[in-house]
């Protein structure tokens, strides 16, 4: 029954476990262990754990599990496992999997630590890894070996906002057996496609739009049932970077409200995107939403909105753009995104600092470039701020 609900209802519904007491909201079962009523109960647990039972809280706990539950109801994949955080996420997913000898190919637009993961700790782990421009089917096509386990990227690029072709990608991985791994947290859950298009694997950073209000770190990691509890769970289970379950409560009221703010978030990512294009303080406005975006047919096929964040590149380098930013007056200067608040950020001299200069070049990370994260605030109010921070420059 619950398969056939629509993602609203997933959202408010899925994956609720009740107590004796049928509490209305989920309980927090702020408990690290559980009691068994014989040793042989214990023996036998351990020996299996069933459907609905629990050892300890590294490996699962029942607060946890709701979240797991209907994030999985919405994704559409067999099972999830829920991390301390996103880059908990991406960081189980890629070390549960390969082991020495493994080759990896990923997309080079990605978020710092990803890039970090890939590039300094696999390689040290004897894991070689193929980094391409994401956006050119033909590096792809190159780096892709008989002996490559899988393929990562992130399906929109941070802070460039460029769009990966997912289904493009999971044919050219699929053919030679790769899995491929979706680090989709710029789609949003609420506009992913990721698994009807081919992605194996599906990660989240719950930090970003799952909790939406800045108020904990998360993360999940989404796939076949296989692949989560034969492959993740016992490296997650024994490493330890299990989400807490007052933190699985948060994400969980956020999933109750996620589809409506994404979606406010994103209608008003247009109309900025859209009220400042053209803009003669602006070198250039991206938002995969714009008609003008290269990618824009690609964008609807693949989320049907460009999502909640935008980039543009300010004349005048730094200095323009801390000007800018220290004009703003609702936007915050902060590095989170998804959030009900809108964060302005400046990505060569905050997350991306430690690229060095060609680096920033060749991805776009340009000294005048801002990403915009758009939260819950008024449209009108937002653009009004925007269009007045660039008037101080
Ligand atoms: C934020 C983010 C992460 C890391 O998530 P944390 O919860 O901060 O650990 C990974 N990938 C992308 C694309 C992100 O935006």
């Amino acid at each position: 029954m619950s398969e056939n609900w629509n993602k609203r209802t997933k959202l408010v519904h899925g994956g609720t476990r009740r107590s004796q007491y049928n509490e209305v909201s989920e309980a927090i079962f702020l408990t690290q262990g559980f009691v068994y009523d014989t040793a042989e109960q214990a023996e036998a647990r351990f020996l299996k754990v069933g459907e609905d039972e629990f050892i300890y809280a590294r490996y699962g706990n029942p607060t946890v599990a709701m979240f797991e539950d209907r994030i999985a109801m919405l994704e559409g994949t067999e099972d999830a496992f829920a991390t301390a955080s996103g880059m908990a996420a991406v960081n189980a997913a890629l070390m549960s999997m390969l082991k020495a000898g493994d080759h990896v190919v990923a997309a080079r637009a990605l978020f710092g630590s990803c890039l970090y993961i890939l590039e300094d700790i696999l390689g040290r782990f004897g894991v070689e890894v193929t980094l391409v421009d994401g956006t050119d089917l033909g590096q792809w096509q190159a780096a892709l070996r008989s002996d490559t386990k899988a393929v990562f990227f992130e399906s929109v690029s941070n802070p460039t906002l460029e769009v990966i072709d997912i289904k493009a990608v999971a044919d050219l991985a699929h053919a030679v057996g790769a899995l491929v791994l979706v680090d989709n947290v710029f789609a949003t859950p609420v506009f992913s496609r990721a698994v009807d298009l081919g992605a194996d694997v599906v990660i989240y950073s719950a930090t970003k739009h799952i909790d939406g209000q800045g108020r904990a770190l998360g993360g999940v990691i989404l796939g076949t049932k296989e692949f989560i509890r034969g492959t993740v769970e016992p490296y997650l289970k024994h490493t330890g970077a299990a989400m807490s379950p007052f933190t699985a409560w948060i994400m969980l009221k956020g999933l109750e409200t996620m589809d409506l703010r994404v979606r406010a978030q994103a209608a008003s990512a247009l109309a900025i995107a859209e009220a400042l294009q053209g803009h003669a303080g602006l070198e250039r406005v991206v938002y995969p939403g714009l008609q003008a975006h290269e990618q824009h047919a690609l964008t609807v096929a693949q989320m049907g909105e460009g999502g909640t964040v935008l980039s543009f590149d300010i004349r005048g380098g730094q200095e323009a753009a801390f000007k800018f930013l220290n004009a703003l007056k609702i936007a915050v200067i902060s590095n989170n995104l998804g959030d009900a608040k809108s964060i302005a950020t400046h990505p060569a001299t905050t997350t991306h600092q430690r690229l060095p200069a060609e680096q920033k070049v060749e991805l776009g990370i340009t000294p005048g470039l801002i990403r915009f994260s758009v939260g819950l605030e008024d449209t009108d109010d937002l653009v009004a701020d925007l269009r007045q921070a660039l008037d101080q420059i």
